[in-house]
């Protein structure tokens, strides 16, 4: 951090309804009285927007944050410092598998290997900024050791401890995985979905970042604007100033919404024209797909599936999902959809990514490249559309990944064995 004044600006701390435009003050509220989540209200902000001449990771876009993540945070930042700035790949060697132009955005290379570390970063360095003891998070999975990872990085006496609250029934892997960056970790006993929307209302001295909250949302917007800015960069050579669509893996829709937002934002700018805008598709696992399920119904609300499912696809398995309304609107507001995809098929698209492409990703990752070869085959993308598929999470933690044949060769033999693959 720079300077000495833990100030916070006051006019990026309003919250503003997506539905129905009513505005609120952060951080006392993180829901709108009509039930959906709030975000920051970020219209001042935008229309000054310009793509930034300097900068890297999360902060590159601070102008468009409620807090500063840190001067020159690359260097004062933490393992904050290292979110966000990942690659966008084009992937041509995909394009007829996937029936479109291919672009990977790898969010495994963020510091604890998915992008939930751009919402860490922004939720953390608020924390911080405020003087709170505690930023929380209420997960079993990626936003567990990234809130943690991103806690433990903030140097200084008084910065924000992190406190996890996991499901009672985690297991054992998952919480030796988390509390390697030695957060508070309490265990809850109870529903899930009831624990994530009370410690939003919690009178504790904590301030709770959790998978749609708007500190969380602010930082994941970071995703869609490094996308956006690549491709406005290669406009140079290109015709297109945006991709023609961007896909991602949904689960509570805090990523969707980040994303819808940040092209809200880059249109209030001047940065794309209305027909520049991409847009969006939004894709779950099958097994657990409320948001698929309203989409296809035709209904303007979210309703809570049954139970959460039984996928491979575990990071995305959210029956009840609280920004499900909002990506939703994004998809229909965008022209995009939401669909969802089997297990077999996310397997496949898993193993095609780290085959064929070099990507090792967690099979939520793996629901995108399913998702866009359905939407080649129904014709919602066409051969020449610019399509990114952002690869959410990191397939490294995973301990089985399928099976592999190998054969054993002696030392002795092995110069024929070598001179044979020419053959
Ligand atoms: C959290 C997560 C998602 C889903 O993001 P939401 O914001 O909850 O919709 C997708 N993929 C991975 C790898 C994740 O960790
Ligand atoms: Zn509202």
């Amino acid at each position: 951090m720079t300077g000495d004044s833990p100030e916070i600006a006051s006019d990026s701390r309003d919250l503003t309804c997506y539905r129905c435009g009513a505005n609120a003050a952060f951080p006392d509220r993180k829901r709108c009285d009509c039930g959906e989540p709030l975000w920051f209200d970020t219209d001042a902000a935008a229309e000054a927007f310009a793509w930034p001449d300097a900068g890297t990771g999360v902060s590159r876009y601070a102008d468009l944050l409620p807090v500063e993540t840190g001067g020159d945070s690359r260097t004062d930042g933490g393992v904050s410092a290292a979110a966000g700035s990942t690659p966008l790949v084009r992937a041509s060697g995909l394009d007829a598998d996937a029936g479109c132009r291919l672009w990977l955005k790898d969010e495994s290379e963020n510091p604890t290997g998915s992008f939930k570390d751009r919402g860490s970063a922004v939720g953390v360095a608020w924390a911080a900024r405020a003087g709170r003891e505690w930023v929380g998070t209420v997960s079993h999975g990626n936003m567990a050791m990234s809130v943690a990872a991103n806690a433990a990085g903030v140097g200084g006496s008084g910065s924000p401890r992190a406190l996890v609250l996991v499901p009672d029934d985690i297991s054992e892997e998952r919480l030796a995985a988390i509390a390697q960056y030695d957060p508070e970790l309490v265990r809850v006993a109870g529903d899930y979905g009831r624990l994530y929307r009370e410690t939003l209302d919690a009178d504790a001295p904590v301030e709770f970042v959790n998978s749609d909250t708007p500190l969380r949302v602010a930082g994941q917007k970071t995703t869609a604007l490094e996308i956006c800015e690549a491709f406005a960069a290669e406009t140079r050579t290109r015709t297109k100033r945006a991709p023609d669509a961007i896909v991602l893996p949904v689960s509570s829709g805090g990523h969707a919404s980040a994303t819808w937002k940040a092209l809200r934002e880059l249109r209030t700018a001047g940065l794309f024209a209305a027909a520049d805008l991409p847009r969006l598709y939004f894709v779950q696992a099958a097994a657990c797909d409320p948001i698929a399920a309203a989409y296809r119904d035709g209904n303007d609300s979210v309703m809570p599936a049954d139970d959460a499912g039984d996928t491979v696809a575990y990071s995305i398995a959210n029956a009840d999902p609280p920004s499900g309304t909002r990506a939703l609107a994004a998809a229909r507001a965008t022209d995009g959809a939401v669909l969802s995809v089997p297990d077999d098929e996310i397997l496949d698209a898993k193993a095609t990514l780290a085959s064929e492409a070099g990507f090792c990703v967690e099979p939520a990752s793996a629901t995108t490249l399913a998702g866009i070869r359905r939407l080649a085959d129904s014709g919602e993308l066409d051969a020449d559309d610019d399509v990114v598929a952002v690869l959410t999470g990191t397939g490294f933690r995973e301990l089985d990944a399928g099976s592999a044949t190998t054969e054993t060769v002696a030392l002795g033999d092995l110069s024929e064995r070598l001179r044979a693959l020419t053959a």
